[in-house]
């Protein structure tokens, strides 16, 4: 008989039994008695979990007076370790394991091998099965399958006749469900506090058993055909990450989603009569163990693919696509995912969203901008994040520490909600700083600008007094738009902005997109060119081949700021002549709009973005033709280290605090002197406080900046003297260690400077 002859044989009587008029313990003793037959064992046993402890409910082949009375504790013996760890064991010798424990009243003492599987609810153990033989012998592969076959039938028995109860499977173990602490690095800082949900929700299967073998076969075929449409088309999909890693990863997607073993296993599981959910879980819980057991790291990474691709083809499976964002969330969220793109981030509603943990991320993805404008906590780098947390488990994001308790006991949960609130309290003292002109100690104005994107982060000017807007990046509409946004839309926007902003200045950056800032309506053409979308068709360059796009916005500019200044600034001008033809299409239609008699702005200040390296080069060229220039310390820092910004195993690499980099921006500062042009900064860089000093010690005099870090840059402004700071920074480049970090600390704590 075929392997899945005999599983499918397996299930048909088992279908009988789950099927029959039996009570629940009289189907579990059933079961005992069809597994160790069809297996050949000897003994077979189901122990379930009762009052934290895991009993004995049915044997075969041991003593029948054990039966609830043998109990083990969760982690105790190998029944124990199973449940703990949810993890299938296959012994040869039971006794030389570790774990091994003797229960005398089973009479289990003549029986050598043993296989054991968890029996899962709710991602939670709450039970095991096993098999022992009086032969030496590992259990072959297709035996440990029906094991683990029959136990994913268990689970739906023990729903649905209530054999474990919920709550009680709840307060299992330590590992499974006591609280646990996950670290990871800060992306943006904060406090928060939620229940847990998965950006891309995990599936539950209800029905484990087939009616109809083909049509579960036919749903299979086109999950796997939508699947890997889906993988082709991935790499312009934000979710999945763009980064150093990405096409490694997306290559292993594409092995695992091409993999006819992978198929075949899952058709076979399915021949053996299991619905198409059970069966890709089935296999997904063996391809675990196999895994396991090898235990090599590489391969355990590659696993995590798998993990995702498997849960991918079950949600298609399951015809459950959408996100958590397309279901709405219910209430105070910790959002979990393995990565994010900016646009999927502003699909959650802002006010139940609390905070992020990504087991990816980098400090200046843009996805992590976007949380900073809005104000959510972020963690990323997080490892085990899928394996502890689970769908709804309240969760304490510490992401200024870089952590997150999860299921924390309840005097953890108060000590962290009265931090929560002083933190609120400091929050409150920088706002009283909102009136108060940074000026420093030796009577230098620095101009303390803040960064937005969204009509919403307007109010913070007024709540940081902020002194105006030093980067409003306008992609932002475009990220969470379908189509490209019309441009009464875009006027609407803008007009909205200055009117908010009164007095203050606003700098409109025009789209920035490309690059991880995909977009639908132009991803097919992005991704279509670029191997590499940072360095490729983005920002300005897409936007002067894409007229139309650039027409539009400074059309709907110039519109929104009739009667009013107009401060524009190009992103990624690379050579001055791209600078040129920028400005140019806002001259064509400040012409066109003249022609018709339209009300026009006052002033308009033109500026560029110091990003690329090469247009330091160039400056004299191109410094008479600006207004202002602003340093985007986020892409500048990429491509002076050739360090991709959103790839995480680069995210701690370098150092802002670098000589080469101060020392970049010291000579672009130097070789501005006289040219009248206002230079600033306007990457994340200055919205840290180690850093600000030291662009402060360089020469710099305007920092555009985070809202949430307007008031503690104020603070730390007043604390300074130009001269002295300038004078340390002066002494550390000249003969500079690999950071400025430690010197610079020294130097703050020296002056009860506080910083990060
Ligand atoms: C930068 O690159 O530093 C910048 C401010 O622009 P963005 O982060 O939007 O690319
Ligand atoms: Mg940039």
């Amino acid at each position: 008989m075929s392997a899945a002859a005999a599983a499918r044989q397996i299930l048909t009587r088992l279908t009988e039994v789950m099927a029959s008029r039996l009570h629940a313990q009289g189907k579990l003793d059933q079961v005992v008695e069809i597994i160790g037959e069809c297996l050949s064992s000897e003994v077979c046993s189901i122990y379930l979990l009762r009052e934290g402890m895991l009993e004995l409910f049915a044997t075969r082949g041991l003593n029948q007076s054990a039966v609830h009375v043998t109990r083990m504790a969760i982690g105790e013996g190998l029944t124990g370790a199973i449940a703990q760890k949810v993890e299938t064991l296959n012994l040869a010798e039971a006794k030389a394991h570790p774990d091994f424990q003797y229960r005398p009243e089973t009479g289990e003492e003549k029986f050598h091998s043993f296989a054991g599987v968890p029996i899962v609810y709710r991602e939670r153990a709450v039970g095991v099965l096993c098999v022992q033989h009086v032969e030496q012998r590992r259990y072959e592969e297709v035996e440990i399958e029906a094991l683990q076959t029959t136990a994913m039938v268990l689970s739906e028995l023990i729903a649905n006749a209530e054999l474990v109860d919920e709550e009680e499977a709840r307060g299992l173990t330590q590992e499974q469900t006591g609280p646990q602490t996950l670290a990871g690095l800060t992306l943006v800082k904060g406090l928060g506090a939620g229940a847990a949900v998965y950006h891309q929700p995990r599936v539950e299967i209800t029905q484990v058993m087939a009616e109809d073998i083909e049509a579960e076969r036919q749903r299979v075929y086109r999950a796997f055909d939508k699947m890997r449409e889906q993988i082709d088309s991935l790499a312009s999909q934000a979710e999945f990450g763009v980064g150093g890693e990405h096409e490694e990863v997306l290559e292993t997607y594409k092995m695992f989603a091409y993999d006819e073993g992978w198929s075949r296993r899952i058709n076979e599981a399915i021949d053996s009569g299991l619905t198409a959910e059970a069966a890709i879980e089935r296999v997904q819980q063996h391809t675990r163990m196999r895994m396991r057991e090898i235990d090599d790291p590489l391969l355990a990474d590659r696993m995590h693919d798998l993990e995702d691709l498997a849960n991918r083809l079950l949600r298609i499976v399951a015809g459950q696509i959408g996100t958590a964002a397309s279901q709405g969330l219910r209430k105070d969220t910790i959002l979990i995912a393995r990565n994010l793109g900016p646009a999927e981030l502003l699909e959650y509603d802002k006010r139940r969203l609390k905070g992020v943990i990504l087991e990816e991320g980098s400090l200046t993805a843009h996805v992590v901008i976007v949380a900073r404008a809005m104000n959510v906590p972020v963690i990323g780098r997080v490892k085990g994040v899928r394996t502890t947390i689970r769908e709804g488990d309240e969760i304490l994001l510490d992401a200024t520490a870089g952590s997150a308790i999860v299921r924390p006991l309840p005097q953890v949960a108060d000590a962290f909600h009265a931090r929560f609130a002083k933190s609120r309290e400091k929050q409150a003292a920088y706002a009283s700083l909102r009136d108060v002109e940074p000026f420093t100690r030796c009577g230098t104005r620095i101009q303390v600008m803040m960064n937005a994107g969204l009509r919403d982060d307007m109010s913070a000017l007024a709540m940081t007094g902020a002194d105006g807007v030093g980067l409003f990046r306008t992609e932002f509409q475009f990220l969470v738009s379908a189509t490209l946004p019309q441009r009464e839309r875009q006027t609407r926007l803008y007009r909205d902005v200055l009117d908010a902003a009164g007095d203050k200045p606003v700098i409109f950056r025009t789209v920035d997109i490309g690059g991880d800032k995909s977009v639908p309506y132009l991803a097919s053409e992005i991704a279509a060119q670029d191997e590499n979308p940072a360095m490729g068709w983005r920002a300005l360059r897409l936007a002067l081949e894409r007229e139309g796009l650039m027409k539009v916005q400074a059309r709907s500019l110039l519109e929104a700021a009739a009667g009013r200044s107009l401060y524009v600034m190009f992103p990624m001008v690379s050579e001055p002549w791209e600078f040129d033809a920028a400005k140019a299409v806002f001259d064509e239609q400040l012409a066109y709009l003249r022609a018709q008699k339209k009300l026009l702005p006052e002033r308009i200040h033109f500026g560029a973005m110091l990003e690329v390296p090469a247009l330091a080069e160039v400056l004299d060229m191109l410094l008479p033709k600006l207004s202002f220039l602003s340093i985007g310390t986020n892409d500048l820092t990429q491509f002076l280290f050739a360090a991709d910004r959103a790839n995480p195993k680069l995210a701690e690499r370098y150092d802002w605090l670098s000589p080469s980099i101060l020392r970049f921006l010291r000579r672009v500062m130097q070789s501005s002197i006289g040219s009248g042009v206002d230079i600033g900064v306007c990457g994340e860089m200055g919205g840290r406080r180690l850093e600000a000093l030291a662009l402060m010690g360089i020469g710099y005099r305007r920092l555009s900046i985070t809202p949430a870090a307007v008031g503690p840059i104020k603070e730390l402004v007043r604390k300074v003297d130009l001269a002295e700071l300038s004078a340390a920074m002066t002494g550390w480049l000249a003969d500079p260690q690999v950071s400025l970090r430690a010197a610079l600390s020294a130097w703050a704590d020296a002056r009860e400077i506080e910083y990060d």
